[in-house]
């Protein structure tokens, strides 16, 4: 018997009210935050669905664990039981604690990048391109053809292009300072990458003496997919799917907000010792001492049962099943949206949506404010607000596309939440051609998405 019910596979202990607000009520705050939910408060927002990262609902194993903190400054307990969960499941002889991903990214590649040197990835998220950038390096984003078909089926859309990869060895040869797997690949849509092609990149990189580099903030939902759809893989169970993976890697970048279900930190592992080394120096003087980086003992301690917890069979199921559960109903309604569903997030193509809205009109924004508006729903707009640039009469040069993301935190919402948000969609879809685009009224130079203001266009 199949039931059609996601079953959250935990049951609630302690609840977090959420404040219910009224249209018109939305509509001020709205005009309030000037037409960007990124300004909204918190408590303004029915379901955030802005980010999956930090966002997580942590278990009474990992709270408890939290209690069990060892404050010592070196040497302390919950420092060994991170360190031995890390090196067990990466298989890395030297791990590096950091405050969150960025900070395991700045270190490793502020020290492998500078002037003249070169990235390459299947997309290298905001902060890898960011901190790659500011060494004064160059980030080579190459997802595979597949990718640039936002609706065909194919279930590795987050591989990396092994002939391009080739090529630009040969061109860029020694300046290569590495090849960065990000899985899943978030900025691609949370599409995953498979265990064949993470082998076909290590292999090439093994030849050619490059780094191989896993970003894995999301390696447990990788391994779901490989299991599911990936020949070979049914057998493993997901955390021996997660090791294989790590096995063919020389280091791996973690941000600990995402799959190791923790609200802060992350880590570096490396394989090597001179690049350890050189590292750990960094580690010291920008985060802290060798045994706590940048955490305190009791995120150690949750870290290491999150690390665990995250893995589980039932639990990886519910996440997955849930996420696709919300891209396909509203698809089903005839919404355009990325495809497959990736793990932890549903893109809608407002492009699609919205046709009466020319893209210099941010049909994104359009349907991120009318989501808020109508349900309370925030998201986040991922197309030429985020991606747009200008030419030299500051006529817009638009992004590639204009997505919408729904990223859905872990373990906090349940199916009767994402019924709502499929709601609220109805509602849109109804009177989707009174929806108006909007221009931006004030916008800094870098990351405009942030604190950009917007106002509708009547
Ligand atoms: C979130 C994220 C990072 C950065 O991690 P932070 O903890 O936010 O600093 C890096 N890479 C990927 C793929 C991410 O999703």
């Amino acid at each position: 018997m199949q039931f059609k019910t996601i079953i959250e596979p935990f049951r609630i202990k302690s609840v977090e009210p959420i404040s219910l607000s009224t249209e018109d009520e939305r509509l001020q705050y709205l005009k309030n935050a000037h037409f960007n939910p990124f300004l909204l408060k918190s408590d303004q927002v029915l379901i955030d669905f802005l980010t999956d990262s930090g966002t997580s609902a942590m278990s009474n194993n990992q709270w408890a664990a939290m209690m069990q903190g060892d404050e010592s400054y070196a040497g302390a307990r919950s420092w060994q039981h991170f360190e031995h969960t890390v090196s067990e499941l990466t298989g890395m002889a030297f791990i590096l604690p950091t405050h969150q991903g960025r900070a395991a990214e700045r270190i490793l590649y502020g020290h492998l990048g500078g002037t003249g040197k070169y990235f390459i990835s299947n997309t290298h998220f905001d902060t890898t391109r960011a901190n790659i950038e500011f060494s004064g390096a160059t980030a080579i984003d190459i997802p595979v053809p597949q990718a640039a078909d936002l609706e065909s089926d194919y279930p590795f859309k987050g591989n990396i292009d092994t002939d391009k990869l080739q090529q630009l060895i040969i061109q860029y040869g020694e300046n290569i300072a590495g090849v960065i797997l990000t899985v899943t690949n978030n900025s691609g849509g949370g599409q995953p990458a498979s265990m064949q092609n993470a082998k076909e990149v290590s292999a090439i990189c093994k030849r050619h003496g490059i780094l191989f580099i896993l970003d894995c903030c999301r390696i447990a939902e990788n391994s779901y997919f490989i299991k599911q759809n990936e020949n070979g893989f049914q057998e493993y169970s997901f955390k021996e799917i997660a090791q294989q993976m790590f096995a063919l890697a020389d280091a791996a970048v973690m941000s600990s907000k995402k799959d190791a279900l923790v609200n802060m930190g992350g880590f570096l592992t490396l394989r090597n010792k001179t690049l350890a080394d050189a590292c750990t120096q960094l580690l010291i003087i920008t985060e802290g001492y060798t045994t706590y980086g940048g955490l305190s003992g009791r995120d150690m301690e949750a870290i290491a049962v999150g690390l665990n917890e995250v893995f589980d069979a039932d639990y990886l199921k519910y996440r997955i099943t849930s996420t696709r559960y919300l891209g396909e109903k509203i698809k089903s309604k005839g919404v355009s949206i990325v495809y497959p569903v990736g793990g932890h997030a549903v893109y809608v193509d407002a492009k699609k949506l919205f046709q009466h809205i020319p893209v210099n009109q941010y049909p994104g924004q359009a349907l991120v404010c009318e989501l808020y508006k109508t349900g309370g729903v925030r998201s986040v707009e991922i197309g030429s607000v985020m991606f747009g640039k200008y030419d030299a009469n500051r006529n817009l040069i638009p992004a590639p596309y204009e997505l919408v993301r729904l990223a859905i935190p872990r373990r906090v919402y349940t199916q009767s939440h994402i019924d709502y948000v499929v709601e609220v969609f109805d509602e849109i879809i109804k009177n989707k051609t009174t929806v108006k685009g909007f221009q931006i009224t004030y916008e800094p130079e870098f990351l405009r998405h942030f604190t950009a203001h917007f106002k509708p266009i009547d």
